[in-house]
């Protein structure tokens, strides 16, 4: 038997599995792919002969999760490989703990086709080290103005829609686009920004816009999109996933409209939950980093939308947290403020920063846990998914939640952009297993 099809044990650990209710000390056996057993004293029990026949992974001190999912990732493929590669993007993931990602569609040409859909899973199962799931363009080419054919880009492989980068200002055609993704059963993952107010703006509209002369983009530019797209998700019955809230009247939206029984969900990035846009540096670079690498869509806002963006994942409000992970090649970013592009990366910190809220009590480590791995994939409808239980696919992440570290220059994303180079973190992933197989290990790194 070849070594890399043994069962693999994973002893030691704690295991936090929301979806089973497990938060306590117990082994992890997976064989063939799957989830074979979760008990206390596997390892223990097995005779000398039993044990050669398994690999075995210590993850005392650990907590053994279902793999991190992340949702909304942009790889980059096709067409902008000078900023990431489906290679270098996923091996950021494992890195980062994260055993599935969903990539986006603003490529060159846009992810528009059902051909580009199959080429680009094709890839991911070629180059990717982790799952790579593809959302589908709403619109031609992202344009907003032709609806894609949407069922044949489900057929195609397609587990979501989304036109994100840009939003579909257009909403007679929002509606209909609802409309056929509800006929497929899969979400429309909205970016929902109004073109004309946020017009040239930088960042948030407040004192960092004023400090650095950028015009703003104000909180009401995503609060108007999210109000009307929440009415067509009303008015037609549709699947609507909200894509990066980052206001608190956003929030405030989502929650009253879940209350009123409309099925939406709704992510968070850990950017949204971490900066604000007082820590953006005063003069055109710090020590580590460009002021453009805090420059992203939505924009870092006040500390009360922060705030207003924990509360709701505390509560449920926001159901999943998402990186939103935009790779941008330095050349591009340190560009002139008002040029550079938007975004920065985070597969790599998602999962300290995520950490942070439970050190600090915002969080139980069974939310955080649930937010990053349960959730997304119930949005996503990934039946084997998000969970530990006997038979779900061996996506299996081990958090040291203890590690101190600090994101250094090089990293495993082929880009930088990230306004976090040089500061302290605390918890990382020790091992990431995909499909039974590690495919990141922290002590060979
Ligand atoms: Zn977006």
């Amino acid at each position: 038997v070849p070594r890399a099809h043994k069962p693999l044990i994973i002893r030691g650990g704690r295991v936090v599995d929301p979806l089973s209710r497990r938060d306590g000390r117990a082994d992890v056996l997976l064989k063939k792919g799957r989830i074979a057993a979760v008990a206390p004293r596997l390892w223990s029990s097995l005779g000398v002969r039993a044990r050669n026949n398994h690999r075995v992974i210590d993850a005392t001190g650990c907590w053994v999760t279902p793999g991190l999912i992340d949702m909304h990732v942009h790889l980059r493929e096709p067409g902008q490989s000078e900023n990431e590669t489906i290679g270098t993007g996923t091996r950021a993931a494992a890195h980062g703990g994260i055993t599935t990602v969903l990539t986006m569609a603003n490529t060159y040409p846009a992810i528009d086709t059902p051909d580009l859909v199959r080429e680009i899973r094709k890839r991911g199962r070629r180059d990717g080290l982790v799952n790579v799931l593809v959302a589908g363009a709403v619109t031609r080419g992202l344009r907003g103005e032709r609806l894609n054919d949407l069922k044949r880009l489900a057929q195609a492989g397609a587990t979501a829609f989304s036109d994100d980068g840009r939003p579909v200002m257009n909403a007679e055609l929002m509606r209909r686009a609802l409309i056929a993704a509800r006929e497929t059963g899969r979400p429309v993952l909205d970016h929902a920004e109004d073109d004309n107010l946020t017009a040239d703006g930088v960042l948030n509209a407040g004192p960092a816009a004023k400090r650095h002369r950028v015009p703003g983009i104000p909180w009401h530019s995503e609060a108007v999109m999210t109000m009307r797209d929440i009415a067509l998700a009303e008015a037609v019955g549709a699947p609507l996933h909200l894509c990066h809230v980052s206001c608190a009247a956003a929030v405030d939206m989502v929650r009253q409209a879940k209350a009123r029984g409309i099925a939406i969900t709704a992510e968070a990035a850990p950017h949204h939950f971490t900066l604000i846009d007082t820590d953006i540096p005063h003069a055109t670079g710090c020590r580590h980093c460009v002021v453009a690498d805090y420059k992203m869509k939505p924009p870092l806002r006040a500390r009360r939308d922060r705030e207003a963006v924990i509360a709701g994942l505390a509560d449920g409000t926001l159901d999943a947290i998402a990186t939103d992970h935009a790779p941008h090649s330095p050349a591009k970013k340190t560009r002139a403020l008002s040029e550079a592009p938007f975004g920065m990366i985070g597969l790599e910190t998602a999962l300290p920063l995520t950490l942070a809220l439970v050190e600090k009590g915002r969080l139980t480590r069974q939310q955080m846990v649930e937010r990053m791995s349960a959730a997304p994939a119930r949005i996503l409808n990934l039946k084997e998914k998000g969970s530990l239980a006997r038979g779900a696919d061996a996506d299996v992440t081990v958090i040291d939640p203890e590690a101190r570290w600090g994101l250094s220059g090089h990293s495993s994303s082929k880009s930088r952009n990230t306004p976090l180079l040089g500061r302290r973190l605390r918890g990382w992933a020790r091992t990431t297993i995909v499909g039974g197989r590690p495919v990141f290990n922290r002590e060979d790194a």
